[in-house]
């Protein structure tokens, strides 16, 4: 088995914090799927790695994390008759996909018991299952009338870790929403909520007073799902809570951008979040984190490192997963990336701030590689090469 892999010449190496977006560093580390050391080659023992990954001079960040998915079973969608997916996603550089809840099972049960253990069963299917080397944390409940709290402890006792979109079910109002909402934090998930204008027959349009009466962990699709609130209660929930405000890909990019302006005057980067939202009526979006972190960097004073940050360790922290920042200890997941061809761009971080998607030339999961070249990203001008001593 390989345990010991080296990164070296490493250009730039994003670090997943947005306090601290760069690291001056350039090798990495890794020891039985998990970041061990982060610094200067020189201080590495080069000879003693199984596996050498030479990045010349290319930009290495923290596998990117969609924080809005809806799987159902496997990979496939049926909400768009797709096969392969999530495999596709990987290629997008994304190691870990959020369910959102697994919205789109067809006849999916609407009673407390079908709803408890549609979340368990895709919670357990996918602990098992990992397309192509990708990461699903699947299993989000859907609230729905009746649940109560014994419900949630023997969820949370399952490995039901999220409640997927508050709103998707029947349970709709603050009233009813809020006392579920508070026992599933307590049995330690975290709570996400749809907002904005309805997404499908049968679901909820959501104002910013009804997230604020509900108390999610995160305001979904600040910027519409696909239908966006108005930039009047884009503020409230910016300046008037502390909540986590994400963007997604298939929701208004005219909102996405104003309110990322407002988000850089109040100084609330740590808050915020990238998700695709597919598969939904918008389609599957494979490169759709990488084009929302271009949209961030290109459109908005945001900088490009501090948008791969939104997408990797800003869910981390609030979903409470050990990866998704470059630091010991950490899960080694990793993109490899460079400026794709024919960009004025000169790397990765260059080719973003102009909108460019960069070109993924390598994705690695617990320090295995998974992707040695995207099938689905323009190709990088740079590429990595292995070298085994
Ligand atoms: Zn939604």
């Amino acid at each position: 088995m390989i345990s010991k892999v080296l990164l070296k010449n490493i250009g730039t190496l994003v670090s997943g914090k947005i306090e601290e977006p760069v690291l001056n560093a350039n090798a990495l580390w890794i020891e039985e799927g998990l970041i061990r050391r982060v610094g200067d080659l020189r201080d590495m023992e080069e000879k003693e790695a199984q596996v050498i990954i030479d990045c010349a001079g290319t930009t290495v960040s923290p596998g990117l994390i969609d924080s809005h998915c809806h799987p159902v079973l496997g990979d496939f969608t049926p909400r768009q008759n797709q096969l392969g997916f999530l495999d596709s996603e990987l290629h997008g550089g994304v190691t870990t996909v959020i369910s959102a809840g697994e919205v789109h099972l067809p006849g999916r049960p609407k009673d407390p018991a079908g709803t408890k253990a549609l979340a368990i069963l895709a919670a357990k299917s996918f602990a098992n299952f990992r397309p192509g080397g990708l990461k699903v944390e699947g299993g989000a409940v859907i609230l729905e009338k009746g649940l109560v709290e014994e419900d949630f402890q023997e969820m949370a006792k399952e490995g039901v870790r999220i409640v997927g979109e508050v709103g998707l079910g029947s349970v709709k109002n603050p009233e009813d929403a809020a006392p579920m909402v508070a026992w599933a934090k307590k049995h330690g998930m975290t709570v996400m909520m749809h907002t904005g204008g309805t997404s499908i027959p049968g679901s909820s349009t959501v104002t910013a007073e009804q997230v604020i009466k509900t108390d999610p962990d995160i305001v979904s699709h600040l910027n519409g799902g696909p239908t966006a609130v108005s930039m009047e209660d884009v503020e409230k929930l910016v300046t008037q809570t502390s909540l986590t405000l994400e963007f997604v890909h298939c929701g208004n990019p005219k909102v996405m951008v104003d309110a990322a302006r407002l988000i850089v005057d109040h100084k609330a980067l740590h808050r915020v979040i990238i998700g695709n939202d597919a598969p939904s009526g918008t389609g599957v979006v494979p490169l759709g984190v990488l084009r929302v972190i271009c949209h961030l960097a290109s459109l908005t004073p945001i900088k490009p490192e501090e948008a791969i940050c939104m997408a990797t360790g800003n869910t981390s922290r609030v979903y409470k997963l050990n990866r998704g920042v470059i630091d010991e200890g950490k899960e080694a997941d990793l993109v490899i990336m460079d400026a794709p061809m024919g960009s004025v761009g000169n790397d990765a971080l260059s080719a973003i701030s102009v909108g460019d998607v960069p070109g993924v030339s390598m994705v690695l999961a617990d320090g295995k590689i998974i992707v040695s070249v995207s099938r689905n990203t323009p190709p990088a001008v740079r590429q990595p090469t292995v070298v085994k001593p």
